[in-house]
């Protein structure tokens, strides 16, 4: 469910008519609805309860503090992989026991500010890493609490370019080694074991790769629990898809959490899960104009003002996203076959071909939908273009959250070298 609908023939979002953002902050711009995101993340905690998971919101998919705070002010926390990214968490109020540190190249640097920050959790991707988060911690008088994450040799995800948990990743340690590392860090003074983590990937339509993880995992809490180690924590990762409109619905956080449930049934541990864009896709859409209609044999191509720069998607993961008019086709409208590419110069930019569209002429606004995950935080300058504005909807409030980026500001970050003055 989200709040982007159509009234009086126009497309709105939450109370606010998307032309009336248009004409207040201009286009390509990001919108976001508050009340979309507060429901995501409602329906998702509310699938466990009973059980007090903790819901830690993946900021890679979505990092602008306004979307962080609307999400931690109903209790979420985040689930971060750079120090920009824990630092956004904090500054957005997330407070630094519901963060969780994440990611395969932690520098010593980025780890030294998470022991500092003393965040809920730093995920422990390797033997490496884990010497070097010991280190660090002891010569900083710390003992960090740790996770180790699990590589389960399971496939998943929507493209294998977001498939994380297939034996030859670049993520996590084997279900044999975990329990090694899991069993070192225990004896470590430096370091708290706390639990084991795992992330298969992201966009995942089917249950079946999620339960095989998750009951890899509950073996392996199991066997070190039998040998007499305790474990208190068990984090899930993210991944659970999102109707992007053009394929059969992922399962529900319902069946996604009764899932869950049924795999560590019986098994005393708390558990903590990282959605990302479960939360986020279709919180927001990304608003952009028609510049011109190119018209050749065939079919003609719409050309927008957004670009791959503003959302890469399509052109990295042959993404698709619902593209709606603003203005609200009549009834019976024609839908005629087009294809939907942005300004920048390289083919890739293309949005999609052979696309059933109602008619649309420039000038006209259209919305990306499910563009809330993964489109702002991806964007690019690429051809010297400005960040797209992102603006956050309240009921019949908006306000813009990041304002666009001017070429003055890039430009003030590069100069020319001594020898050509
Ligand atoms: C990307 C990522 C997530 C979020 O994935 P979604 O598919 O957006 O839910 C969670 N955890 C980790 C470790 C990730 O890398």
């Amino acid at each position: 469910m989200n709040h982007f609908e159509y009234r009086d023939s126009e497309l709105f979002c939450e109370g606010v008519r998307l032309s009336a953002i248009a004409t207040a902050v201009g286009t390509p711009a990001y919108v976001y609805s508050s009340a979309t995101l507060e429901h995501h993340y409602a329906v998702f905690k509310q699938a466990f309860a009973p059980r007090d998971v903790l819901v830690a919101f993946a900021v890679k998919a979505n990092a602008n503090i306004a979307v962080l705070a609307t999400l931690a002010r109903k209790g979420a926390g985040a689930d971060t992989v750079s120090q920009g990214e824990i630092e956004r968490a904090l500054k957005a109020g997330v407070p630094p026991e519901r963060i969780i540190f994440s990611g395969v190249g932690k520098t010593e640097s980025e780890l030294a500010f998470a022991v500092k920050a003393r965040v809920y959790q730093i995920n422990v991707e390797s033997v490496a890493e884990l010497d070097a988060l010991s280190r660090i911690a002891g010569s900083l008088g710390e003992a960090p609490s740790i996770a180790i994450r699990v590589n389960p040799d399971v496939g998943a995800g929507g493209h294998e370019k977001i498939s994380t948990g297939k034996g030859d990743a670049k993520f996590g340690v084997s279900p044999e080694q975990a329990l090694q590392l899991y069993a070192r860090a225990h004896i470590d003074p430096h370091l708290t074991a706390k639990g084991l983590a795992v992330h298969i990937g992201s966009q995942i339509r089917d249950l079946a790769p999620l339960e095989a993880a998750f009951g890899v995992m509950r073996g392996l809490v199991e066997r070190l629990r039998g040998d007499g180690i305790t474990i208190e924590r068990l984090d899930l990762g993210g991944g659970l898809g999102v109707p992007y409109f053009n394929e059969p619905d992922p399962p529900s956080p319902a069946l996604y959490a009764g899932m869950a449930a049924r795999v560590l049934d019986g098994l005393d541990i708390q558990l903590a899960f990282e959605p990302g864009r479960m939360i986020a896709a279709n919180a927001g859409v990304l608003l952009a104009r028609v510049i011109r209609i190119q018209e050749r044999r065939g079919r003609p191509i719409l050309v927008l003002d957004a670009g791959m720069n503003d959302l890469i998607r399509p052109a990295i993961y042959d993404a698709y996203h619902d593209i709606r008019p603003v203005q609200e086709p009549p009834p019976g409208a024609r839908h005629e076959p087009v294809d939907v590419v942005g300004p920048i110069c390289e083919t890739g930019d293309t949005f999609t071909r052979n696309r059933a569209l109602p008619p649309l002429q420039a000038g006209d606004l259209v919305a990306f939908s499910s563009a809330g995950a993964y489109g702002a935080t991806m964007a690019s300058t690429y051809n010297a273009r400005a960040l797209a504005p992102e603006v956050l909807v309240r009921g019949d409030q908006f306000e813009i959250v990041r304002r666009r980026w001017t070429l003055d500001e890039q430009l003030a970050l590069e100069r020319l070298p001594e020898w050509m003055k």
